[in-house]
Parts: structure tokens; sequence; C-alpha cells
């Protein structure tokens, strides 16, 4: 039987990717999302992949989402903690909605939807927490206080519970991507773009597929030695 999936954030973007990966991989896969009807529409058409709409910053939606997924298909053995965001501004000039809306989406999300799906793994010996965090947690970037704050936290987060569940069977791992071909990047204008690129020593932009397979890889039996990782995946551009 195929291993049950879920990617929050999981119908446009890199969500998107990882969730056609997994699904091409062989998982039966539910793609989460908050709003955007019409890409969540194209993606169970074209891909026949499962989409469920909540809000990943609140636990009770989570909770509610979590119970039809296991009425619908069984528990969840993979988890793609994705759903982002940013809302950008100098720290003297964020606002307190700015700082707790990136906090609640980024942070409390992974919070929400592991403690969710852990019980049910620690009790089948097995699970994959796949992580999606930032070059920026690594780095810090100016005007990202909030962001930086938020994926930085979902490093932490990361190495505790593996510590928990390291010898259970279930591991977690973070990715931390550098800047990735999506609509969001390619909305930067293009002299900022280019001179961004110009600073990453590959000298191009990441793409959503090598980002994809990176989680099919970690979802994978073959990554059972592989826990509290943070995988960089930047091109070059932050050694850590
Ligand atoms: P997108 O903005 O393209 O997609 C974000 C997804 O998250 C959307 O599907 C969106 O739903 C969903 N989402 C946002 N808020 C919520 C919420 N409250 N509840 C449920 N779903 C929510 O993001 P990217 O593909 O660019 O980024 C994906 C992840 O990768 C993010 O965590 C981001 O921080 C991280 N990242 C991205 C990089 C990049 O270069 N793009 C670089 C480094 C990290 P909906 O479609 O309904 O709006």
């Amino acid at each position: 039987m195929s291993k049950i999936a879920v990617v929050t954030g999981g119908v446009r973007g890199i969500g998107r990717g990882i969730s056609i990966g997994l699904k091409q991989a062989g998982y039966t896969v539910i793609a989460t999302y908050q709003s955007n009807d019409a890409f969540a529409k194209e993606l169970h058409t074209d891909f026949g992949i499962d989409i469920l709409k909540f809000d990943v910053s609140d636990f009770n939606s989570c909770e509610m989402a979590i119970n039809t997924i296991k009425n619908r298909y069984g528990s969840v053995q993979v988890l793609v903690n994705n759903a982002g965001i940013t809302k950008d501004a100098a720290l003297h000039k964020m606002s307190t909605d700015q700082w707790q809306a990136v906090i609640r989406t980024n942070l409390d999300s992974v919070f929400n939807m592991s403690r969710l799906v852990i019980e049910d793994m620690r009790a089948a010996s097995f699970g994959r927490i796949i992580n999606i965090s930032s070059v920026n947690a690594q780095k810090g970037q100016a005007g990202q206080t909030n962001y930086c704050a938020s994926k930085a936290g979902v490093l932490g987060f990361t190495k505790a519970l593996a510590l928990e569940t390291s010898g259970k069977g279930i591991t977690v791992n973070a990715i931390a991507p550098g800047y990735i071909d999506t609509d969001m990047v390619r909305a930067i204008p293009e002299a900022i773009l280019d001179k961004i690129i110009s600073l990453i020593p590959m000298q191009r932009l990441g793409t959503v597929d090598e980002i994809a397979k990176m989680v099919q890889y970690l979802a994978s039996d073959e990554a059972a030695y592989i826990t509290g990782s943070t995988i960089s995946l930047n091109g070059g551009q932050y050694m850590s």
C-alpha cells in the first residue's frame, strides 16, 4: 500500500513540485492550501493529487484537517511542512501584525502539524517529517527579522524533535533552500534578480525539482540514518 504524504502549501511554487514528485514516486499525496482554489483544482485535475483547504497557523483547523485525512486515507507517514509567507519590513517599521503573521504561519504551523501526526508515527514506529526552512535562517537577511526568526526556529525544532524520535523509526530533517526559480522570485525586478544571481557561486537559481528530489530522498527508506539535519540547497550561496 502506498504511504500517505501531506504537503502543506502543496498546490503552488515549491510545494507543488514536492507534491507532484511524491505522487510520481508512488505516495498518496494530500496537498494543502489556504485560499488559492484555482491552483488547487488544477493540481487535482492534472495530477490526481487530493487537496485540502485549511489554515496551518490555526491549531483547531489543523486538527480538523488531520482528522479528515485519517478518516479518508489513514495515518500520515510523511509530513512536509512547506507552507510559508514573508511580510518584510525593517524592524523599526515592522508592525506586530507582520511579526505575528509570519511566526504563526511559518513556525506555529510546524508545531501544529507535527504535534498532530507525531503520536501516530510513534505508534507505527515510522515517520518522516521534512521542514522547509530557508538560507536566510542560516545567514540572516535585512528586512526579515520575522522570517529569519521563524525559519531559524524551524531548525531548532527539527533538531529537538529528531532527538526525541531517534530510534523510533522516525526522522526529522530540514531543507534550507536558497533562491529557487518560483513565481515569487521571478517577480523580483530583473536588474535586482541579475545582481542576486551574480552573487550565487553557481550563477543560477535553484529549481523546484531539485528541492522535490531532496524531499523524495529524505522521505525514502534509504534516508533512515539522516535525522536532525539541515540540508543546504543554495548553489553555494551560504556554506554552513
Ligand atoms: P508560495 O508563496 O509560492 O506558496 C506558499 C504556499 O503556502 C501556498 O500554497 C499557500 O497557500 C500556502 N500557505 C501560506 N500560508 C498558509 C496558511 N496560513 N495556511 C495554509 N497554507 C498556507 O511559496 P514558495 O513556493 O516560494 O515557498 C515555499 C516554502 O519554501 C516556504 O516555506 C518558503 O518560506 C520557503 N522558501 C522559499 C524560497 C524561494 O526561493 N521561493 C527560498 C527559501 C525558502 P495558497 O496557495 O492558498 O495561497
